[in-house]
């Protein structure tokens, strides 16, 4: 694989998760947002996330400054130059994409992957606005990304051959397990999760039961690292409404409708954990 320098753009919760990865696998990362302080803040987070596997040994002290000196900041696109491989980590919104993508194709090497890692953005959509959809495809990395292991890699239907093997080589050397999957709304990680976490939501609506009992049924009896009601709040109500109108609006089924109680909830501004109160209340 000829992938030496891979350009992040978005530093936000995911892009700096990213390029903390990319770093520590041994690329050169080119870390990009428009927004300054947020730039600032992507590259401290790294920092900080990088003390904490050096205070644990998950890496050496070597490793980590190895993987700060490879992080250059940058406030412009035009420093995607010189990447092999650029990933797209800026707000869910088709239109940005679309437009950022049409930037990139512009900027970014002839011979450079795009990818992006939206979590229900059509990637042959996003591909359609460039002038190579075959080097165009889907790296869904999950979050925290320096601790989980998958990335969905989704093939738009132009993605080509050489770039579905080349991104799924490169996760592998990031430490990543990764999947291909086709390019269906939700991928296979949102198709299964929503769903399951809406009818959580219709259960607690219904008076099946209280949520906290829902969660252990589903922690104890299905083994689930946490309920889904928590997953849900931890999430974010939104983002979960959200999902699952793309999947309802897009698959045309009605078995994706919102839970009515998750769109009071979102309503109300119970957002989850981030809001203080979602299906749980936090301190
Ligand atoms: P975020 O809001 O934390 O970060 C987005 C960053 O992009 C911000 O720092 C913003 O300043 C920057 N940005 C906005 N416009 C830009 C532009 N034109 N050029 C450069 N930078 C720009 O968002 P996030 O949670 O990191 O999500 C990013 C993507 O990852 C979304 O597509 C989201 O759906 C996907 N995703 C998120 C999660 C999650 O748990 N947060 C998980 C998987 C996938």
């Amino acid at each position: 694989m000829s992938i030496d320098c891979v350009a992040v753009a978005g530093a936000g919760t995911m892009g700096n998760g990213i390029a903390h990865v990319c770093a520590l696998g041994g690329f050169r990362v080119v870390l990009i947002d428009a927004d300054p302080g947020a730039l600032e803040r992507g590259v401290a987070t790294i920092g900080r996330n990088l003390d904490r596997q050096l205070a644990r040994d998950v890496i050496t002290g070597e490793e980590r400054a190895g993987a700060l000196a490879r992080i250059a900041p940058s406030a412009s696109l035009d420093a995607v130059k010189g990447a092999g491989l650029v990933i797209e980590a800026v707000p869910e919104i088709a239109e940005l994409k679309y437009e950022i993508f049409a930037e990139l194709d512009r900027l970014a090497p002839g011979h450079a992957i795009l990818a992006s890692n939206t979590s229900s953005i059509s990637i042959t959509a996003i591909a359609a606005r460039t002038g190579r959809p075959g080097q165009v495809i889907g790296m869904h990395f999950m979050n925290p990304v320096p601790v989980m292991k998958l990335v969905e890699v989704i093939r738009g239907l132009r993605t080509d051959d050489a770039t579905t093997n080349a991104v799924m080589e490169l996760s592998r050397a990031l430490g990543k397990t990764p999947v291909e999957v086709r390019d269906f709304p939700g991928f296979v990680s949102n198709r299964i999760l929503a769903p399951m976490i809406n009818e959580a939501v219709f259960a607690l609506m219904e008076g099946v039961a209280e949520a906290e009992a829902i969660d252990t049924v589903m922690k104890l009896g299905m083994n689930h690292p946490m309920g889904p009601l928590t997953l849900a709040d931890l999430i974010g109500l939104d983002v979960v409404l959200h999902v699952l109108e793309v999947l309802h609006r897009e698959l045309g089924d009605d078995r994706y409708r919102p839970c009515p109680l998750l769109r009071q909830y979102v309503a109300a501004g119970w957002l989850g954990r981030k809001a203080g109160r979602g299906f749980h209340t936090y301190a």
